[in-house]
């Protein structure tokens, strides 16, 4: 236990940190206060814009139709959700924090992949891992896999933010982070590119690790990834998993795109 002396020493040592090195917030700049837990100050995270309940109950994606009088969404009267629409069939579930883009979430999401800031990672699975999702998700998901960045890009940038990501909510579900599935070859970034041309682009990128099979096979195994746009990625590396005999695969990111649908 630190004497009364040693308490004050820490103190103005703290000080003195904060004022020669102040801690600035990922998403606005302003200056991080002692109340702010990690890189990103409460006022962004209060600005995030969540993906709006009631959710369709597969994919998360927010549901425009009458709610019943218990809040939960109505059944789709036919109509096909623009969620699920992106989905592979064989996927169980999907679940996203906010939408991107918008200024507070790109903001965290550039502060993680692009500015050095991987720590940022803890707050943002910290969110990722308190969502909802089906009963039978939660009870049997028993691996994380995050989705691999190619070599170059990771030895560009140091790191996967997937793997960041996938780490900080494992730890918090008490399941393990498994590789899972490796790229094969080089694909173009996906940013630039209209959702038929990044189809074509991942198609068979990604294969299944062998070594990592005996803990997934005929299990239900979360991806996750920074970001759902078009699917494509996700939807490629399922598929991988799936083929390599894998039951089930729901998907977890951070962020998500809106539909042509979306409001
Ligand atoms: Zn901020
Ligand atoms: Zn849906």
């Amino acid at each position: 236990m630190a004497t009364p002396w040693g308490a004050r020493w820490q103190r103005a040592w703290a000080m003195a940190d904060q004022l020669l090195f102040p801690r600035i917030c990922a998403g606005c700049e302003a200056f991080l206060t002692d109340h702010d837990r990690g890189l990103v100050c409460g006022t962004c995270w209060a600005r995030l814009p969540r993906l709006p309940v009631p959710w369709c109950d597969r994919c998360g994606h927010p549901r425009s139709g009458p709610t019943s009088a218990d809040g939960s969404a109505e059944a789709h009267s036919g109509s096909v959700c623009p969620g699920c629409a992106v989905l592979a069939p064989f996927v169980r579930a999907a679940r996203s924090l906010c939408w991107v883009p918008h200024p507070v979430s790109s903001a965290i999401l550039a502060a993680l992949k692009y500015e050095g800031w991987p720590g940022v990672a803890e707050a943002m699975g910290e969110r990722m891992a308190g969502l909802a999702w089906p009963r039978d998700v939660c009870a049997e998901r028993v691996a994380i896999v995050p989705v691999p960045l190619a070599s170059a890009r990771r030895r560009a940038r140091g790191f996967n933010q997937a793997e960041r990501l996938a780490a900080a909510v494992g730890r918090r579900w008490a399941i393990p982070v498994v590789t899972g599935v490796t790229r094969t070859r080089v694909t173009e970034t996906q940013t630039r590119l209209t959702p038929g041309e990044r189809l074509a682009n991942v198609r068979r990128a990604f294969e299944a690790v062998p070594a990592d099979l005996p803990r997934l096979v005929g299990q239900h195994v979360i991806l996750v990834d920074d970001v759902l746009t078009t699917g494509a990625t996700l939807n490629a590396c399922a598929g991988a998993l799936f083929a390599a005999g894998v039951r089930t695969v729901s998907y977890l990111t951070f962020g998500r795109a809106r539909t042509v649908a979306d409001p």
